[in-house]
């Protein structure tokens, strides 16, 4: 069948509409009047992404004009939480730019609380500040549509384009428009990758009746990590998956609960668990575990060990709280801006929190770099600040020329959050726009062959359906072909079980790694026959392609670290404690985009803001 290709030329090109690609979008314009920005969204940028359905809390916001905390504090902060290891120089930048993006959302009529004492933006805790955020992705959707030469909406970007004069530079992308199956061909000079997290790549608890039911929004299908990773882009902290502890079976989150209402969690006995297991994290972790705040996957660690004893079901006591009518309406508001599924889940399973303390879970792993975890890309840090080792001339360009990231696409630097994606996405903007006026983007030549031959690959999941269902009567099983649910359902249970998921607690080791890169490398295979009846099956073949690409460098990384750094999150069996002298380090994969093969390297952490610190003391 003849097929409509549409072509695109711009400066700039944006992937991914959401938080981060929404502030790039922004930013692109600002600094790049003359350049011709575009954004493509796999959804519709008004509610895609992680925020789609809106957020309570900004969870990034320093205060600094009223001096509530410096971006230097910030970095502590995230450092500690990620047992050590950050890019302090990724962090403090987010950090010293974040308020200015905050203050814009205000100007553009976010609805934020205040605080009727002060005046100021009211504080849920030291970080976060709470806002009616139902509107929160089309107010900044709208800062994005204004700024954009074009916005495509229902386009999914499948592969990078390469230049064909200089090696490792980028030159633009394609991708199908899923309603109408047109083929879309963007030449760029230069790439902002900015499309979400990765959920849905470990078995999800939520499966049959509850399937597609997950913490990180369903549609975060990791192309932020495989567009990259495609190319040869290094990346940093694959390993470092993150683990939630969140309310059973709604996955509604319990920050507002924790921070604002000040609920407690204790197991079924009504004892406060985490105490118990203070020595034995001691044990694992040394004075790790004595750090305040007390990192978020020691908590969880706690958690899992009292489960696993036999202590669950763990609650969060609501009851004291919700004998206030304030409170009461707070503890249901942040869910209805937020996770309406939660008050759902609630109604049906006859919860009502002021009577009944609810069931809290440790979700299934999650890969991203804007919560906080940090898996990313390994991108360039801004000039003022960074080591030689982290910087490469353009702030937030990947190892690849002209490709930049932002929000959960770049790794490193966790705790960002929604605010903290957007203010990377302008920081990214500002350094693409850079890149393109001191002419490093001349020349690039993105040949017609090298766009026909990907338009073969992107649809070949629908010839190989429209051949292969006719060995078939009937049914959903054919010789011939795999449908994208029964790969997802397959790669979703190898990371299960080989990679650290929920079915062993969270437990790997070497051997089981091994064996799961084998079995990623079969389904990698079988991939080939992923068969596709229709253009949302084909994207849900392409969603399965990134993901497993995802996946196997997650594995490469998890077998390269030896030790369990935040036990919680993930547990090398056969090196069950924090090692501090081989393992303060940072984790590097590149993946050869020829062989397919991944190498793998140890990048140091430098601790920066205190370095300065004590220079200048000195
Ligand atoms: C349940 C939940 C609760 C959260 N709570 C808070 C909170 O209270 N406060 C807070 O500040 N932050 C919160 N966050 C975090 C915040 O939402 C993220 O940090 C932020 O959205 C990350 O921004 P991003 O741009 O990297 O990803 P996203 O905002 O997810 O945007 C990624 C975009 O890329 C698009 N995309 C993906 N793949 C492709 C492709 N191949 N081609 C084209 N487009 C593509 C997606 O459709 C999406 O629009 C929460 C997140 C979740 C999931």
């Amino acid at each position: 069948m003849a097929r409509k290709s549409v072509l695109e030329n711009c400066d700039i090109l944006i992937v991914g509409g959401g938080m981060a690609g929404t502030g790039a979008t922004f930013e692109a314009r600002h600094w790049g009047r003359d350049l011709k920005i575009v954004c493509v969204e796999k959804a519709n940028i008004d509610r895609s992404g992680a925020v789609a359905q809106g957020l309570y809390a900004i969870n990034c916001y320093m205060g600094m004009q009223w001096g509530e905390n410096q971006p230097e504090d910030h970095v502590r902060y995230a450092r500690n939480d990620l047992m050590g290891l950050v890019r302090e120089d990724l962090g403090y930048d987010m950090a010293r730019h974040v308020d200015s993006a905050v203050h814009m959302f205000d100007e553009w009529g976010l609805p934020m609380m205040r605080n009727k004492e002060t005046g100021r933006y009211l504080r849920e805790g030291k970080w976060q500040i709470m806002i009616h955020g139902e509107s929160y992705k089309p107010i900044v959707a709208e800062a994005a549509k204004k700024s954009a030469d074009k916005i495509y909406n229902r386009i999914m970007i499948t592969h990078l384009l390469m230049d064909e004069t200089k090696e490792n530079r980028v030159g633009g992308a394609v991708g199908f428009n899923m309603r109408t199956g047109d083929y879309h061909v963007f030449r760029a000079k230069t790439v902002i990758v900015a499309a979400g997290g990765a959920s849905h790549i470990f078995k999800p608890r939520a499966v049959g009746e509850g399937m597609g039911r997950t913490w990180y929004a369903p549609w975060s299908n990791g192309s932020a990590y495989a567009l990259p990773i495609a190319v040869g882009a290094k990346m940093t902290q694959m390993e470092n998956r993150i683990v939630l502890c969140r309310f059973k079976d709604g996955y509604g989150p319990v920050g507002a609960y924790f921070l604002h209402l000040k609920t407690y969690t204790q197991n079924a006995n009504g004892e406060n668990y985490e105490k118990k297991w203070y020595e034995k994290t001691k044990e694992l972790v040394g004075e790790y575990i004595d750090h305040h705040p007390t990192p978020t996957c020691l908590r969880n660690h706690a958690f899992i060990q009292e489960v696993m004893a036999g202590g669950g079901p763990i609650h969060m006591v609501t009851k004291e709280a919700f004998q206030d009518p304030h409170l009461e309406t707070v503890g249901w508001e942040n869910f209805l801006g937020m996770t309406v599924g939660q008050a759902v889940v609630w109604a049906s399973q006859n919860i009502d929190p002021k009577y009944t303390n609810p069931e809290l879970t440790t979700s299934e792993p999650y890969v991203m770099g804007s919560h906080a975890t940090c898996s990313g890309a390994w991108v360039s840090g801004p000039e003022d600040i960074s080591p030689p080792e982290y910087f490469w001339g353009y702030n937030r360009m990947m190892t690849v020329e002209g490709l930049f990231g932002a929000g959960d696409t770049v790794g490193g630097s966790a705790h960002k959050f929604s605010s903290g994606s957007f203010t990377e996405g302008r920081l990214a903007a500002k350094a693409a726009v850079k890149y393109i006026q001191e002419e490093k983007a001349n020349d690039i030549k993105v040949s017609d062959k090298q766009c026909e031959d990907f338009k073969k690959i992107i649809f070949k999941p629908l010839d190989n359906y429209t051949v292969g269902r006719n060995e078939i009567t009937g049914g959903t099983v054919s010789p011939s072909y795999i449908l994208p649910i029964q790969g997802l359902q397959r790669l979703q249970k190898i990371m299960d079980e080989y990679v650290g998921g929920i079915t062993y607690n969270y437990m790997t080791n070497e051997n089981t790694l091994k064996k799961g890169l084998e079995l990623l490398d079969w389904l990698q295979e079988d991939l080939e026959n992923v068969g596709a009846e229709d253009y949302h099956q084909l994207m849900r073949a392409w969603e399965l392609k990134h993901r497993t690409l995802t996946s196997q460098c997650v594995t490469e990384h998890t077998l390269f670290r030896q030790e369990t750094r935040w036990p919680g999150y993930y547990y090398r069996g056969d090196y069950m404690k924090l090692d501090d002298e081989n393992w303060h380090c940072l984790t590097l994969s590149r993946r050869d985009p020829k062989t397919g093969k991944f190498t793998m390297e140890k990048a140091p952490v430098y601790h920066i803001v205190d370095e300065k610190e004590k220079k200048e003391a000195s």
